[in-house]
């Protein structure tokens, strides 16, 4: 007989806990459904769980496979909330957001939203998160007050939706994520492409940016170089004229100067003349 694996997952406890080495309630429902499954792994499920697994799935039934911790009273976890760091590992880990808080704050479980998975225990780096045994036969206590005339349908439909709204949340945030990083990179991209237009408007390779980046340079380093020339060819020519200026004054006052002017005209005239013959 095929049994649907949505019917089986109808009758698990939805905490997520993966007690059962499944990666929750639904999974552990599909691996029953394909045969490949013991019916006793759901702990939190116990004995009742067990029982109805085997009605639906016309199976023996079994002892539960952790006998121990399926006798033992569920648990509600709770924070030493002096010791916590707000570090948000056991938000992330917490399949039902049954914890509030915030990055460096304090953090708290909400006891009635707690279906006692255990799941954010391992995570917390400074081992502030203690797991109070409670009297309770289903869990979260939110789910059980919804539904008093049958707590353990209350308490999985409550830990279900919980568990749903969770997975929207988080499909959510990382579909924002992910149009987000794509926005960046498409600015990205516009940016470059921009960057390689020319004012034409047409398309430059690499290869050719650089070469234009050369030729600029090189242009501008003639530029500069003959800028320089000019500077040496102006100075050049009024270093010219001074030397002229200094030969009339020196010939007009060999002429017409007096003693001391013909002589220091001569004088220079002399250093003038051996200046030019390179002595
Ligand atoms: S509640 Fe049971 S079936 Fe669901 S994850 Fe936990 S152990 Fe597995
Ligand atoms: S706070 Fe409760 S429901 Fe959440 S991870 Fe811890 S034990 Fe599980
Ligand atoms: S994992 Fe521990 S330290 Fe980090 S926020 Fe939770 S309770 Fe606090």
């Amino acid at each position: 007989m095929s049994v649907s694996a949505a019917a089986i997952e109808h009758l698990l406890p939805q905490t997520q806990c993966r007690q059962c080495g499944y990666e929750g309630c639904a999974p552990y429902a599909a691996a029953l459904a394909a045969g490949t499954a013991a019916i006793n792994l759901c702990t939190p499920g116990g004995d009742t769980v067990i029982h109805d697994l085997a009605g639906l799935l016309q199976r023996a039934p079994l002892p539960p496979a952790d006998a121990a911790k399926a006798a033992a009273p569920k648990v509600i976890a709770r924070i030493v909330e002096d010791a916590c760091i707000g570090c948000t590992a056991c938000i992330k880990a917490c399949p039902t957001d049954a914890i509030l808080g915030a990055t460096k704050y304090m953090h708290s479980v909400i006891s009635d939203e707690c279906t006692g998975c255990e799941l954010c225990v391992p995570p917390c780096p400074v081992d502030c998160i203690e797991l109070v045994p409670v009297a309770d036969a289903w869990l979260p206590r939110a789910g059980v007050a919804a539904a008093p005339a049958n707590p353990r349908r209350g308490a999985a439909d409550y830990a279900l939706e919980r568990y749903r709204k969770r997975q929207d949340r988080l499909a959510r945030q990382a579909a924002a994520k992910a149009a987000r990083l794509a926005q960046k990179r498409a600015a990205a991209q516009g940016n470059a492409a921009a960057a390689v237009q020319t004012d034409s408007g047409r398309k430059l390779n690499p290869t050719e940016l650089i070469a234009q980046a050369m030729a600029r340079a090189q242009a501008q380093q003639t530029q500069r170089q003959s800028t320089a020339n000019r500077n040496d060819f102006q100075q050049q020519q009024l270093q010219r004229e001074q030397e002229r200026a200094a030969l009339r004054r020196a010939q007009r006052d060999v002429q017409y100067g007096n003693e001391a002017e013909r002589a220091a005209a001569l004088a220079w005239l002399k250093a003038h003349k051996a200046a030019e013959n390179g002595e």
